[in-house]
């Protein structure tokens, strides 16, 4: 029986980030994906921003780990290499009525304690970005807010456990778990059953069912879809920064960004859905993400989209993170990362390293912390990362619809 002292269920941005953050403590880690690529599910289907926490729920867990990843996520990017670009993102007020809420906003990111976001004038507004529709009626700046290459981001992650000996493991699925009366856990997946000291599950959309193999049922993936139109780099000018709308309750908005392959991109949606599986776009919603679009950029009347993607968030009836450790169980589970695993990555995988510590007693094997090293990388015309030589599949439509324009191999 293969045996391992961490096992990480699940290859998303979440897994991965808790990959690389254990084994970078000294934690012998071994990493188990159902599907062929990580980075395949809710992971590869987002817009790849930064969030700065100003709009997070007050005392959130999700407030505390968006704002210990901001601390420490761009010396990371810049230790591993990611591609990324504070542009910054405006909240526009679109009519009057908007205008206060915008004031609430900014009263209540101070409260948080996230202190950089401003009233912007409209001569400032247009100055930056001179292609936005005249029809403002108010604007806050958020600099904190950065976009960045979301798949290589997670790939890097754990390409650097990875290549300092931790183990990936793609293609096997976990199917149960199990606890001895001598407290050693055992994990039966479709590659076999490996014992582990502790099991951190990190499933995403199949959080709540993965739990249940440990006997814990104390929430439900509610699956909640976005849909976004993509339109080529010939558009990447229009913009300068990420425009945001005023927020509901319900949702951030829809929101006009640029990646940091240059494609302006239009969405996401927010809806509802039974599925967990990637859902199919909607002709409908694609025509209400275009004109969304253009009424935001009167200018990109002139373009069409070149494509159009959707992801699927991993929800659930609670608004916060569902992070929460077992010990009589050897389990932590990483749950309900709804709409900001990316911003809050480092800080989740930080909580889960205390988790360990404070509350299952587990020591890393290895005494000494690793330093964070830069691979060599580049995107392949194929569809591939190339990191030091190992090949991973790209499953992110922001990194396809880049690698198709510029059909080359790239570092961008
Ligand atoms: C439309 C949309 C927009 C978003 N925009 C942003 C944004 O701009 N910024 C931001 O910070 N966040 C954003 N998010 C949120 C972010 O994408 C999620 O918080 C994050 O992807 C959740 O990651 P995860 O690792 O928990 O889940 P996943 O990415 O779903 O990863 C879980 C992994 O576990 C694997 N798995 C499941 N069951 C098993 C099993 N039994 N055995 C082995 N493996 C298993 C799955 O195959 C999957 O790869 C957005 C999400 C969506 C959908």
């Amino acid at each position: 029986m293969a045996a391992a002292d961490i096992v990480i269920i699940g290859g998303g941005i979440v897994g991965c980030s808790v990959f690389f953050e254990l084994e970078r403590l000294g934690y012998d880690c071994i990493l188990l994906e159902k599907n062929e690529n990580l980075i395949s599910e809710a992971s590869s289907g987002n817009s790849g921003m930064l969030h700065s926490g100003f709009d997070a729920p007050v005392n959130s867990l999700e407030l505390h780990c968006i704002k210990r990843c901001m601390e420490r996520v761009f010396s990371t990017f810049d230790q591993l290499g990611v591609p990324y670009n504070e542009n910054g993102s405006i909240m526009v007020a679109w009519s009057p009525d908007q205008v206060p809420k915008l004031e609430e906003i900014q009263a209540s990111s101070l409260a948080k304690g996230v202190t950089n976001v401003y009233h912007m004038s409209a001569p400032e507004l247009y100055r930056k970005e001179p292609y936005l529709s005249r029809q403002a009626d108010g604007a806050l700046w958020i600099p904190g807010e950065t976009v960045l290459e979301p798949c290589v981001y997670g790939l890097l992650l754990a390409h650097h456990a990875r290549k300092n000996g931790a183990k990936i493991l793609t293609g096997c699925e976990v199917q149960g778990h199990e606890v001895d009366s001598y407290g050693r856990s055992t994990v039966e997946t479709t590659c076999g059953p490996i014992t582990a000291r502790v099991v951190i599950n990190c499933a995403g959309l199949y959080g709540d069912k993965v739990q249940q193999m440990a006997g814990v049922d104390t929430f439900s993936i509610k699956p909640r879809k976005g849909q976004y139109a993509v339109f080529g780099s010939s558009t990447g000018h229009l913009i300068k920064s990420s425009i945001l709308p005023v927020p509901t309750e319900k949702t951030k908005g829809i929101i006009v960004f640029k990646t940091v392959h240059n494609n302006l991109i239009v969405g996401p949606t927010a809806e509802d859905v039974e599925s967990r599986q990637r859902a199919a776009i909607d002709a409908t919603i694609t025509k209400r993400l275009v004109d969304i679009g253009r009424q935001t950029v009167p200018e990109l009347t002139s373009f069409s989209p070149v494509g159009h993607y959707t992801g699927v968030r991993p929800a659930t009836e609670y608004k916060d993170y569902q992070i929460k450790s077992y010990a009589d169980r050897n389990w932590i589970t990483v749950g309900g990362i709804r709409s900001t695993g990316v911003s809050a990555s480092l800080g989740i995988a930080e909580y889960v390293a205390t988790l360990m510590r404070n509350d299952l007693k587990a020591e890393p094997t290895r005494g000494s912390t690793r330093t964070v090293e830069s691979s060599d990388w580049n995107l392949l015309p194929s569809g591939f990362l190339s990191v030091d030589g190992q090949l991973y599949g790209v499953s992110h439509p922001i990194t396809l619809f880049g690698l198709k324009e510029s059909g080359r191999n790239s570092r961008l």
